[in-house]
């Protein structure tokens, strides 16, 4: 959806403001309850309107960010303007320079299109290794996933227990629309990548995401040369 043809209706704006309340009770309720806890912010559209509501509510609730290397100039620019608009420092984590060394020495700097082991070993290095660190030492992580989403992501459920990482995992904006999402970001004056005005729904590395046409799944740009039922990075695997 290009979030410029949104259009606000009195039904959209009650129902944001419902799954606005819903989102702000369960957040200081994991802040509360499971300190301490992490915010994996993957600066898509989702994670923009849980950073204002965390931020808004000044939650003790860490904000973190992976650079994996291979991201587009447009989410760099959201970067920055993240930490300016809300005054903070996204904390970021980069993926161990030897990881990264030897998959390119072995495969490539572009071996990930080759088959699916080599992109999730790219990704397990680009990613998971530094989501691990990032997790250590944590009671709870919270994330923007939507059930809509994606095929993999059906019946996504509000709170899991995350087996692989041992620890609660929330996924507070679980039951919200990809509409609702661009309400709430409309009506508060959240930043948001330039991207997603380009037909850009979902948004990862620059080589592993491509604009989709109109009526294509939402995650049909992401690795587009793979099955739906693959298409996950393995920072959200199912226990
Ligand atoms: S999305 Fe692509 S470039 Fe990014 S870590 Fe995964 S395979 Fe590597």
């Amino acid at each position: 959806m290009n979030p410029s043809l949104l259009n606000i209706t009195p039904e959209l704006t009650a129902s944001v403001a419902d799954k606005t309340q819903a989102a702000r009770t369960l957040l200081a309720e994991i802040a509360r309850d499971f300190p301490p806890v992490t915010f994996a912010n993957s600066l898509g559209a989702e994670d923009m309107v849980l950073t204002d509501l965390i931020v808004e509510a000044k939650l003790p609730i860490e904000i973190f960010s992976l650079d994996t290397g291979r991201l587009p100039l447009e989410t760099y620019d959201l970067i920055a303007a993240v930490d300016k608009h809300y005054g903070l420092k996204l904390k970021i984590y980069f993926p161990q320079a030897e990881e990264v060394e030897a998959f390119v020495r072995n495969h490539g700097i572009n071996g990930f299109y080759d088959s699916v082991t080599l992109r999730k070993a790219c990704c397990h290095a680009r990613k998971v290794e530094p989501l691990k660190r990032a997790l250590a030492g944590k009671r709870a992580w919270i994330t923007g996933l939507r059930a809509q989403q994606a095929a993999t992501r059906t019946g996504l459920p509000l709170r899991e227990y995350d087996e692989g990482n041992g620890l609660e995992k929330f996924n507070p904006l679980a039951d919200w629309t990809e509409k609702e999402v661009w309400a709430y970001i409309k009506q508060n004056g959240v930043p948001y990548n330039a991207l997603h005005e380009k037909f850009y729904p979902s948004i990862g590395c620059a080589p592993c995401t491509r604009a989709i046409s109109p009526g294509e799944d939402i995650r049909a740009g992401r690795w587009w040369w793979e099955n739906p039922e693959s298409k996950e990075c393995g920072l959200h695997v199912k226990g």
